[in-house]
Formats: C-alpha cells, sequence, structure tokens
C-alpha cells in the first residue's frame, strides 16, 4: 500500500538496549525558488529533475532518508508546504517553526543572486531564538564571480554563508561537510528537557470551591517558602511547597489567600486571576465542589484552562458532603458536562479533612509527563500508516486527501502536524485525534492536530 510505505518509520534504529535511537534532522527552509528542492535532490543524489520552473511544484514526500560520508540523517523539505492564502512571509515564518521543531539543525536556503529579503530576516529572527544550529548557504553561486554575492549574505547575522550551486553541485561537498559537525549523532529533538526549577501549578476555581483550604491542608507544616520576588509586588506571590519529596510552585496565590469575595466585579476578578495563574502555570489543578451542581463559572474556568494549552487536573472536592443521590447524579454530569476533558486525570478529595490529598502529586505527575512528551517521528509515521491503511478518509469530489507524512512540531502541550495532499475532514481530523489519545495516552495534556496542505 502506497501511503503505508511513504509512512513507514523507516529512519529509526533500536540499539541494544532497546531504546528506539533516531537518525538526526537536517531541515530546508526559504523562501519559495531559492533552490530548495533542487538542493534536496542534489544532496539525495538523485538525476531525475523534479525541479521545473514553475513555482509550487507538486513534490511527492517531505522527508527523506539521506546519507554522507557514510552518516545516516533525515532530510525534512519544507519546499512544498505552500498552500495558504496568507502572505509568503507568513508561509515560510510556519515552515521555519515547524521545521525547527522537528530537526536538530537547519539549511537557511538564500538566493545570492537576489540578496537578502524582508522575509529573510524575519525568518533568521525565528530561527535564532529556536537556539537551533542555522547553516546558511547562499545558492546560486554557480562561479567564482558570483561568490561576492554570497559574502552580501554576512549582513543576516548568521555567521559565514556557504556558497553553493545546487544545479552544479558546486560546494556542496564542502556544505555537508559542515553539517556534519553540527548534526549529532542522533536525534535529540525527542529528548527536549525542560528549563528546570520546580514546576508550576495554577490552583484554580470560582469562589467557595475550596482553593485556599487546599492551599493550607497541602502546606500544612510543611515550611512554605513565599517567593520573595513576588512578595514585592502587591498581589500575585508564588508559595514553594513540598510535596511527593519534590518542591511544587504554587502560583499566585495570594489571591486564594486573601479570600476577596468582592460584591460587585468578583466574576471579573476571579476571571483575570485565573487568566494570570493560567499564564504563569504549567499545569492547573482545577477545584470542583461535588456538593453542588456544576455551574456556568465552573464550565467557563474549566474553558479557560484547556484553552490555555496547560496541563490539566480535576479535583472533585468536598467529598465529605456527597450523599448518595448527589453521587449518583455527579456521575451523570461529569459523563454529560465533562465529556470534552475526560482526558484530564481526576482525583476525589477533602481540604477540609486532608482525605486523598496524597493523590494529587501522582495526577499532577501524569499530567506534566504527557504535557512533556514528544512521540518519536518514525512512531507517529507507523500509527498514521496502520491508520490510513485500515481507515482511509473518504473520497471527497472523486478525490481522496492523503496523509503523507506527520511530525510532532512541539510539545508543552503536544502539537502536531500532518502534511497531506488534500484537506481532511473535521470528522477525520476528530478522528485521529481520538486514535492518537487511545494509542499514545496524552492523560492529562491537551492536544492539537494541524495540517499543511500541499497541491
Ligand atoms: P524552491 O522553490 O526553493 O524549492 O526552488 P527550486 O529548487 O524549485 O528552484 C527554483 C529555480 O531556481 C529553478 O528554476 C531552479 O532551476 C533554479 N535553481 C536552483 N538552484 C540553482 C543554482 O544553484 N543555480 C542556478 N542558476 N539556478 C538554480
Ligand atoms: P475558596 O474560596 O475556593 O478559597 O474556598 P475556601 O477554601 O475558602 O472554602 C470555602 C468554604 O468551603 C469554607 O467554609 C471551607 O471550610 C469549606 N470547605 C473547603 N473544602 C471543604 C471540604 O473538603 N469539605 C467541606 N465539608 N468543606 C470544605
Amino acid at each position: 500500500d502506497e501511503d503505508a510505505a511513504l509512512l513507514d518509520g523507516t529512519f529509526e534504529d533500536a540499539d541494544d538496549d532497546g531504546l528506539v535511537r533516531q537518525d538526526p534532522v537536517l531541515a530546508i527552509v526559504g523562501r519559495p525558488n531559492v533552490g530548495k528542492s533542487t538542493l534536496v535532490n542534489r544532496i539525495l543524489g538523485r538525476r531525475e529533475a523534479v525541479v521545473e520552473d514553475t513555482p509550487g511544484v507538486t513534490r511527492d514526500r517531505v522527508s527523506y532518508a539521506a546519507n554522507w560520508s557514510g552518516r545516516k540523517f533525515t532530510l525534512v523539505d519544507t519546499g512544498g508546504w505552500e498552500h495558504d492564502a496568507r502572505g509568503i512571509h507568513a508561509r515560510v515564518a510556519d515552515q521555519a517553526e515547524v521545521a525547527v521543531g522537528m530537526a536538530d539543525a537547519v539549511l537557511l536556503v538564500v538566493d545570492s543572486t537576489v540578496g537578502i529579503t524582508a522575509t529573510d530576516e524575519a525568518v533568521v529572527k525565528m530561527l535564532r531564538r529556536s537556539k537551533k544550529p542555522v547553516i546558511l548557504i547562499g545558492n546560486k553561486v554557480d562561479d567564482i564571480v558570483q561568490e561576492s554575492d554570497a559574502a552580501m549574505l554576512w549582513g543576516l547575522g548568521l555567521g559565514q554563508p556557504w556558497p553553493v550551486s545546487a544545479v552544479h553541485g558546486r560546494g556542496v561537498a564542502d556544505m555537508l561537510d559542515r553539517v556534519m559537525e553540527v548534526l549529532p549523532e542522533f536525534s535529540a529533538v525527542e529528548g527536549l528537557e525542560r528549563s528546570g526549577g520546580p514546576r508550576r501549578v495554577a490552583l484554580i476555581g470560582r469562589p467557595n470551591v475550596g482553593k485556599s483550604s487546599l492551599l493550607n491542608k497541602l502546606a500544612g507544616s510543611e515550611r512554605v517558602v513565599v517567593d520573595p520576588m513576588a512578595g514585592t509586588t502587591r498581589d500575585p506571590v508564588d508559595e514553594f511547597i513540598e510535596l511527593g519529596d519534590r518542591t511544587w510552585r504554587f502560583v499566585d496565590t495570594a489571591g486564594i489567600r486573601r479570600r476577596v469575595h468582592m460584591a460587585q466585579g468578583a466574576d471579573f476578578y476571579a476571571s483575570l486571576r485565573t487568566q494570570s495563574a493560567l499564564e504563569k502555570a504549567e499545569v492547573a489543578v482545577v477545584l470542583l465542589a461535588v456538593d453542588e451542581v456544576l455551574s456556568e463559572q465552573d464550565v467557563r474556568i474549566l474553558q479557560l484552562a484547556v484553552e490555555s494549552g496547560r496541563a490539566l487536573v480535576l479535583a472533585f472536592n468536598k467529598w465529605d458532603l456527597l450523599d448518595d443521590e448527589r453521587r449518583r447524579y455527579l456521575e451523570r454530569e461529569i459523563e454529560q458536562d465533562l465529556a470534552h476533558v475526560e482526558w484530564a486525570p481526576r482525583v476525589n478529595i477533602s481540604a477540609k479533612t486532608g482525605w486523598h490529598k496524597d493523590r494529587l502529586v501522582p495526577a499532577l505527575d501524569l499530567a506534566l509527563e504527557n504535557w512533556d512528551r514528544r512521540i518519536p517521528t518514525g512512531r507517529l509515521n507507523a500509527f498514521l500508516g496502520e491508520l490510513v491503511a485500515a481507515h482511509p478518509h473518504p473520497v471527497r469530489g472523486g478525490k481522496q486527501p492523503r496523509i503523507l507524512f506527520g511530525t510532532q512540531a512541539s510539545s508543552r502541550p503536544p502539537k502536531f502536524v500532518l502534511f497531506t495532499t488534500g484537506f481532511l475532514d473535521a470528522g477525520y481530523r476528530r478522528f485521529i485525534t481520538r486514535r492518537l489519545r487511545e494509542t499514545f495516552g496524552f492523560e492529562g495534556t491537551p492536544i492539537e492536530v494541524s495540517m499543511r496542505v500541499r497541491e
């Protein structure tokens, strides 16, 4: 099956420990017509001329297994991702963003006969922020006379431009030698580490659900350190609390402790506080009180948490007040009104008695682990290959959109990009999202699936 063949995880090696090691990934970015696909063909050593003079030529793949002087790597061609109604600027920036998310190093190709454009500059800005190694290629340097054109590219501030002629092969060997110097032996992308420090938790919920009670219970006799920096400003204060042998940073606790339940504008205040806490946090604990029916405000706060893209844990508080009747009702409520967050781990607690407070840490850990998670490109494509083979996209107007390739462009939360030959139905996208969750878990984290359509 052709789709399965395109999607197989060929660039994955299992070593002796059974650990999956992936070939390092090199992505090629740049404006249309600078010669990216010519360069891809040159690197792959293909003779067939896939390149045509018409911009936006159909290309059949996104990533290729390549090698140079005995070393294997995966080459990702962003050249075909050009179907978009927006301006060229945004498209190239998009390409670059996805590329740097998945790559260990980036080749930025510039047409040295044209020189530096505003688009090139925008891309450079983005690439710089990524801190990934970038090799600047001045293409279309077909002879020595044109080398001075390439020298102009020093102006981009990326260091030495490598003069290359993708058409004639001039300079390509030197460029690849340089690429081998910056590419790691195995891809490091999957193992992206977070910046460190205690994990940041936002405790949120409408007034009276028990936030301050829970905070007190958690802090208990443990030493609570109030962030001295934040303490100098009037409102947001972070507290460091030891839980499960680790320190956690509870953000914006001043608003909880102060317990201002203003008569007027309380909603507005609460919503502001919630949003500001979410912004600073990595994981949100949304408190709900089981002795009362789920309110509009509960739902709104939950929505804010989901939209923030943070990891999420649901804490059903005041469990000590739950009677049988209310309990049956609660189960229905969860099924009906909380179906959209069924992926969030749930803990039943009593902030008043401290019952089950030790269940919070395992739930936080699970949610954060999935929030940080990266699915190796090979595994993801093996999954997509099987899924597409078993459940192809329905034919629409005589055409059947195909998925060429997928990658996890980023984590925290996990975001996936699918490269397709046509628009996937919303229903089919939801189906893929559901299968992703069934296959890989992702308890406690929102995930996002988007597509890039090529024509
Ligand atoms: P892409 O859109 O960036 O992938 O660019 P292509 O690889 O499709 O190339 C665009 C045009 O530039 C084609 O007409 C190529 O033949 C031409 N081109 C690519 N590389 C070179 C080169 O090194 N020298 C010259 N003179 N033309 C080139
Ligand atoms: P906050 O506004 O979200 O910070 O809520 P509080 O922590 O101030 O709690 C509001 C009220 O609910 C207080 O009277 C608490 O004593 C009570 N409360 C909080 N948690 C529990 C619980 O687990 N069980 C019971 N029975 N009462 C609770």
